[in-house]
């Protein structure tokens, strides 16, 4: 027997359409490329995207049809994210800090028809658009009178000549919400980069979920600043979200600096603001240096490499802002697990908070989780084993855009477990604690060590900006940790006082052997450190003593 209730498709557009009836003239804002703030609603922003979709229709784009983004957090950017996939054709927004090469790649592999950039990145479209055939038109997110003369790009137009002849009447079509609505591509740090393609039905249910208390509690009464881009996973569900409950949103631009961030944050009053690690760190140094305080800023999530306990520690106790250290991936939507207490612990000591706080969460309804062994066997949640973790679930990806090899790992039942690439404990209340991306685990006398715990030690140190720890080859051992360290400008701190430091925080054998110092470590495009061009740049290394 089939139950009686309504059966109506999940579709992106429900949620502009929602947001403009019934939180209309809540306010986005934004700081643009020319460094001016914009000012406009949810209701404007609902008409615009309406006539992105007219200028579509007028493009001849079929449905499913791709439209690429290189652009920053910005109001023109959100009117796409709704007006592409409202009227059925697909959003690919591209990571504009990938290499030209990758980015041509990504934009041929999805075979994108038009793409819209902001216009810091005109030198990146000169610099691929002539290996970009099936883009067949660009367009600059910009005002008709900004559209620079004699680009070299040819088919530019701006974005505002380009829609703004357009009704803003338009009826969002009904389809099947399985239809893709926007696609992403992890940042191909091995090999080439792998699409991910969200449907609408994966992307309403991963919003119903972002928004829920113990995940980013969310609300109209909430201004939000979604500083990870809307190119990183969907600016981890944000733009959604915010329409779903009638938030205030701030973008930021381009002007991602610690200054600029933490006056949009001031200005703009923003309550609840989302960002990777090296953004906030920024910040912090800024607040540090010029002895500021937060007036509004109530709770922040942070993801996307592990959080320091160290910042934790600044938000939480220094600066009195709820810290919600978040885990995902591109094949996740991005939300896997989200770090929030529970009732037993609100009696707890600020230590044994801070213990869970430090953790990367417990797994929102919606995405099941579980640690194997190297034969697969599932492995105990009591918060010591660690082994590969594999997840499941609505919003998670059964196979890559034109991927060729299935990416699942079947259970007895026949059940699809994507595989994380992480290593994991999980404990006894079902928090996920990442040790390590399984390639970077370093092995030494058969012991696992976490990288992960040795950077946080060495940025708890006052006069470090900047840890990355990888093994190194040991002939007793087979691998040994060393930590590469940047100072913070003006600071100092010896390899002997650093490794001092580490002393009563692990285990004896954990502690690295070495330490590097280095002006800089690689961060890839998404703020993530880049441990296999680190090895690469110390192959030449060798431990002391050996
Ligand atoms: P890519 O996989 O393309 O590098 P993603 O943004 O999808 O980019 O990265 C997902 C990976 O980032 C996760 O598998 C995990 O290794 C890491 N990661 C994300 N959030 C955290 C976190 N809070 N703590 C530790 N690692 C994290």
């Amino acid at each position: 027997m089939q139950g009686l209730m309504q059966d109506q498709p999940l579709l992106i557009s429900s949620l502009i359409e929602f947001a403009e009836r019934h939180h209309g003239d809540a306010e986005i804002v934004s700081r643009r490329v020319e460094g001016d703030i914009h000012r406009t609603t949810w209701r404007d922003v609902a008409a615009r995207s309406r006539q992105v979709a007219n200028a579509l229709d007028q493009e001849q784009l079929l449905f499913s049809d791709r439209v690429a983004t290189l652009a920053w957090n910005g109001y023109r950017h959100l009117e796409l994210y709704y007006g592409v996939s409202s009227s059925g054709r697909v959003l690919h927004t591209i990571n504009p800090r990938l290499h030209p090469d990758q980015i041509a790649w990504i934009a041929n592999h999805a075979e994108d028809q038009i793409l819209c950039f902001d216009l810091s990145f005109l030198p990146l479209v000169q610099a691929v658009q002539s290996k970009c055939p099936t883009v067949r038109k660009w367009i600059a997110l910009c005002d008709a009178d900004k559209l620079p003369a004699d680009s070299g790009v040819p088919n530019l137009v701006s974005y505002e000549t380009w829609m703004g002849e357009h009704s803003s009447s338009y009826d969002w079509p009904s389809f099947d919400e399985n239809s893709a609505s926007s696609m992403c591509y992890t940042s191909g740090t091995t090999g080439n980069p792998k699409g991910a393609l969200y449907s609408h039905r994966s992307t309403m249910l991963h919003t119903y979920a972002s928004a829920m208390p113990d995940v980013m509690a969310m609300s109209a009464r909430d201004s939000v600043l979604p500083v990870v881009p809307m190119f990183h996973v969907n600016a981890w569900g944000i733009p959604y979200s915010a329409a779903l409950v009638g938030a205030k949103l701030v973008f930021p631009g381009p002007w991602l600096d610690g200054k600029s961030v933490f006056e949009l944050i001031e200005s703009e009053k923003v309550s609840f603001a989302a960002g990777v690690p090296t953004v906030w760190q920024m910040m912090l140094a800024h607040m540090q240096g010029n002895d500021l305080k937060f007036s509004t800023l109530k709770r922040t999530v942070i993801g996307g490499s592990a959080c320091p306990p160290a910042m934790i520690n600044a938000f939480q106790y220094q600066y009195g802002v709820e810290v919600l250290h978040a885990w995902g991936m591109t094949e996740m939507s991005p939300l896997g697990t989200l770090c929030t207490l529970k009732n037993k612990h609100l009696t707890q000591s600020q230590d044994q908070q801070m213990a869970i706080r430090m953790k990367q969460g417990r797994g929102i309804f919606g995405v099941e989780m579980k640690i194997v062994d190297a034969e697969g066997k599932k492995m105990p949640w009591d918060g010591k084993a660690s082994g590969d973790l594999l997840v499941t679930g609505p919003w998670v990806v059964k196979e890559y855009f034109k991927g060729e090899a299935d990416p699942l790992v079947r259970d007895e039942q026949g059940r699809g477990w994507f595989p994380t690439g992480d290593v994991a404990t999980i404990d006894a209340d079902g928090y996920l604690q990442i040790t390590d991306r399984s390639k970077d685990v370093i092995k030494s006398g058969g012991e696992w060590i976490s990288s992960i715990d040795a950077e946080n030690i060495a940025v708890a140190h006052p006069a470090v900006a900047m840890a990355a720890c990888i093994g190194v080859a040991h002939s007793k051992w087979d691998e040994r940790p060393i930590v590469v360290v940047v100072k913070k400008p003006g600071a100092e701190v010896s390899r002997e006082e650093l490794l001092a430091f580490y002393e009563g925080k692990t285990a004896k054998w954990q502690i690295p052997d070495d330490v590097v110092f280095a002006e800089s470590i690689p961060i890839g495009a998404t703020g993530k450190i880049l441990k296999a061009r680190l090895r690469e740049q110390l192959r030449d290394y060798k431990l002391p003593g050996l």
